[in-house]
């Protein structure tokens, strides 16, 4: 109750009005005429249900960025020729719109997002847009759409921006049409029966990304070919897998990510005795996820009794860290899930335990920085990034 008491004496403006609003003119918003019932939190599946509208901009060599709208959620149209549809020219993001106590909608750290986008689409010959006008557009949206928000712990409205080159030609070559929308999907709440530690399966091949690939991009195509991998590690009786790349001279195997989350690992490093908080370095095979940098900000700011390192990882030195009793906790980040604590990663004959006490399911480490997190996106702290 102090806490919502306090919190009133920071009353937040509603999201769209935070931002300089000379854009929304250029927004034409037609209602739905069907507003389909309030979702029952309880039987929300991640990304099957859609909210009323969608929001869509068009884009052409000769006009440049046009038409945007948010209009009642339909089918798209596009000719099979389209180049999205044979050539893949198609990225994507994954953010959450939550919901504070006082009932106003807020985004988590959207303009690394669009940011993101832009960097997608130029890799893909897709147009880049601006991206302080598609905030303000998002930010519409979500107002727009905000009943969908469940006003409940842990849930939030996911948001799918999509960029797609919608150009009728099959000659593989720049698009000269593209689309951009954006759709969103209510989520319950991932961990609402309490945190549940995975186990993953080292996948040496086949690899996710490498150097110089477009890994470290949010584009369509790196998503397809996971799936094959992913089921192979279910049928081997594991969650997930983890992706690994072999050192082409040396023959180590580098952890990148598991399934679509970043890693982190906490040791004891044998050379310093301290403790560290390590994840893969940006090295254009890791996939730049925003929970990533915000828990490598938070963790430098606030973690002083460790260090935090970004490096490259080995197979090995985890195998040696837990044989040797340095290896304290893993655990996987990204929007959908925030944390996910590793119990044990099976590799090769080997399965490594990750530093779990007997029916624990998360570590101190990601437990506090779920915490830090979800304050923030749930606007239960004043902090820069809300
Ligand atoms: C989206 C994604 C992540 C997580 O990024 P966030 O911005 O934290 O959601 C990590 N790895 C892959 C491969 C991804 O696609």
């Amino acid at each position: 109750m102090a806490r919502l008491l306090a919190l009133n004496r920071w009353p937040r403006p509603p999201l769209a009005r935070r931002h300089y609003s000379s854009h929304l003119q250029h927004l034409r918003i037609q209602n739905t005429q069907s507003p389909k019932p309030q979702p029952n939190p309880s039987d929300l599946k991640f990304g099957r249900s859609f909210t009323d509208h969608i929001l869509q901009l068009e884009w052409t060599t000769t006009q440049g960025w046009h038409n945007a709208r948010i209009i009642p959620y339909d089918n798209l149209s596009l000719d099979p020729a389209s180049c999205v549809l044979h050539y893949a020219f198609t990225c994507f993001e994954g953010m959450k719109a939550y919901k504070d106590p006082s009932g106003s909608a807020r985004l988590f750290r959207p303009e690394k997002n669009l940011a993101r986008l832009n960097r997608s689409a130029a890799r893909l010959a897709l147009p880049t847009f601006d991206e302080s006008r598609v905030l303000e557009y998002l930010a519409k949206y979500v107002e727009i759409e905000s009943r969908f928000i469940p006003h409940l712990p842990g849930h939030s409205l996911y948001l799918r921006p999509t960029l797609l080159g919608t150009d009728a030609s099959i000659s593989v070559s720049r698009p000269r049409s593209a689309m951009l929308f954006v759709i969103a999907s209510p989520m319950g709440d991932y961990f609402a029966s309490g945190m549940k530690a995975v186990t993953l399966l080292a996948t040496g091949k086949p690899v996710r990304a490498w150097p110089g690939g477009v890994g470290e991009f949010k584009v369509g195509g790196n998503y397809a070919p996971s799936i094959v991998p992913q089921e192979a590690a279910v049928e081997a009786g594991s969650h997930q897998n983890l992706w690994l790349l072999a050192d082409g001279a040396g023959g180590e195997e580098i952890v990148t990510e598991a399934g679509t989350m970043n890693l982190f690992v906490v040791w004891v490093n044998a050379a310093t005795g301290r403790r560290e908080l390590v994840t893969p370095p940006l090295d254009g095979t890791i996939l730049p996820g925003v929970t990533r940098v915000s828990i490598l900000e938070l963790a430098r700011e606030r973690l002083k009794e460790m260090d935090v390192v970004e490096r490259r990882l080995t197979m090995g030195e985890l195998a040696m860290a837990e044989k040797e009793g340095r290896l304290l906790e893993v655990f996987g980040a990204g929007t959908a899930v925030v944390v996910s604590p590793v119990m044990s990663i099976r590799w090769g004959e080997r399965s490594i335990s990750c530093g779990l006490k007997e029916g624990e399911e998360a570590g101190p480490v990601s437990l506090q920085m779920k915490k830090w997190l979800e304050e923030v996106q749930y606007g239960l702290v004043e902090h820069p990034w809300r």
